[in-house]
């Protein structure tokens, strides 16, 4: 639900309209803190970066491509800036399974001989 700047004033009490009125008549310093941090986590919680390169990627970007895996119950979710970012992207997920799966046999092998 999106709120206004009226809803906001609506819903305040009258102590904490007067203490709003007290910011806004002395600089509204407290006011804008608190609309400086809400913009700062709204940008961060939209900011993507391309899981290759580490570059930010606009919104935007139509040649920006986007993977979700993993299994159902724990998707992830790789935004990559472009083609050739994406392909490096799948080597080195490549990669981390095959030593996610090297790493799963050695643990049965070394299970099934007691050293473990
Ligand atoms: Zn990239």
């Amino acid at each position: 639900m999106e709120y206004t700047v009226d809803d906001l004033v609506d819903g305040l009490s009258y102590s904490h309209l007067l203490r709003m009125q007290f910011d806004l008549n002395h600089g509204a310093l407290h006011l804008k803190k608190l609309v400086d941090a809400r913009i700062r986590m709204l940008e961060a919680a939209n900011r993507k970066v391309c899981a290759a390169c580490g570059n930010d990627i606009d919104s935007e970007n139509a040649s920006a491509y986007t993977v979700v895996f993993g299994p159902s119950d724990f998707r992830k979710k790789a935004t990559c800036c472009g083609m050739d970012c994406f392909e490096e992207f799948i080597v080195k997920l490549k990669q981390y399974e095959g030593i996610k799966t090297t790493l799963a046999k050695q643990d049965v092998i070394a299970t099934n001989i007691g050293t473990k």
